[in-house]
């Protein structure tokens, strides 16, 4: 059995594992593949990746709060890995370990159109809003980046070779808006957590020239979907973006092109 997991603390709430055991299914390996959640506290996680090949595994999924951890520990990185300095998706070949980041590529497949000479905000500075910037900068746009504490704004931007928001940004200026922040992660399990009002995101000026990707997701839409979609704007939500960028892993791991179709049926149902 080839196994392939998971790592997040929590990482009960994760859809990769419905979402990439159809996938195997799909591609006819669920009699040879397998994928599980594993929940692994920081201080235990490196202890825990190396001893992943002797148990089996062949690959992982890294998720909050390991992705720096997993970058770090690493033998090779991948220049997307190595540029937005984390990664979320290892690779064991016998003791060695290697490091992708399939957030960006993610992010572009669930886009699905080119990006080239648009004007992108992403709002946030975190792990997430990296991959983001770095993988929209890559595909031509000119992006700004907007956070709640400016100076992490300010510090990626410099480093990624995006622009600042000077203030609050309006939504009339962009064609592309990306929430990287956790505002709207939570709401649909209940939790105490920020709301659309926490970001810069005028409803009344978005319209249908505008696409709004959301990274956060629930069972339902978030707020900032809802809105999206009833001002008429495209709205492509973080299961989309959870199917692409799991998909992308899964090819790194099989080599096999992944079902699209299958990983988003699955991801959708649980
Ligand atoms: P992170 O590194 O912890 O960054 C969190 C970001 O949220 C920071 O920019 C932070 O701003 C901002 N934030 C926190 N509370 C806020 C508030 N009350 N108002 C406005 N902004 C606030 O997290 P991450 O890894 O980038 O993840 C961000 C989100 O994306 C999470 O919800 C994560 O689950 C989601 N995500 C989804 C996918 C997917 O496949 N769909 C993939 C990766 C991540 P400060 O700097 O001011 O604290």
């Amino acid at each position: 059995m080839r196994r392939l997991a998971v790592l997040g603390h929590p990482v009960a709430h994760s859809r990769s594992p419905a979402m990439q055991n159809a996938a195997l299914a799909e591609l006819g390996l669920a009699g040879g593949w397998s994928y599980e959640a594993i929940d692994v506290a920081p201080e235990d996680f490196e202890a825990r990746v190396r001893a992943m090949p002797g148990d089996g595994f062949v690959g992982a999924n890294v998720t909050l709060p390991h992705k720096l951890a997993a970058l770090a520990l690493a033998d090779e990185a991948s220049s997307a890995a190595r540029a937005i300095g984390a990664a979320n998706t290892l690779t064991f070949d016998g003791e060695r370990i290697r490091a992708d980041n399939t957030d960006a590529t993610g992010i572009l497949g669930a886009i699905g159109q080119s990006n080239q000479g648009l004007r992108v905000l992403v709002m946030g500075a975190g792990g997430s809003a990296r991959a983001a910037a770095w993988a929209l900068l890559g595909d031509g746009a000119a992006v700004t980046i907007w956070n709640r504490t400016p100076r992490r704004a300010t510090q990626l931007a410099a480093e990624l070779g995006a622009m600042p928001a000077q203030g609050a940004p309006r939504v009339d200026d962009f064609d592309v808006i990306v929430n990287a922040t956790i505002v709207g992660m939570a709401q649909s399990r209940g939790l105490h957590a920020p709301v659309l009002k926490n970001l810069p995101v005028d409803a009344d000026c978005l319209s249908a020239r505008h696409l709004v990707v959301d990274l956060a997701y629930g069972d339902g839409d978030t707020a900032l979907m809802q809105i999206a979609k009833a001002r008429g704007a495209r709205a492509v939500d973080g299961l989309e973006v959870l199917v692409h960028q799991g998909a992308a892993s899964l090819q790194i791991w099989t080599g096999e092109e992944p079902p699209i179709d299958a990983m988003r049926g699955a991801t959708r149902v649980s």
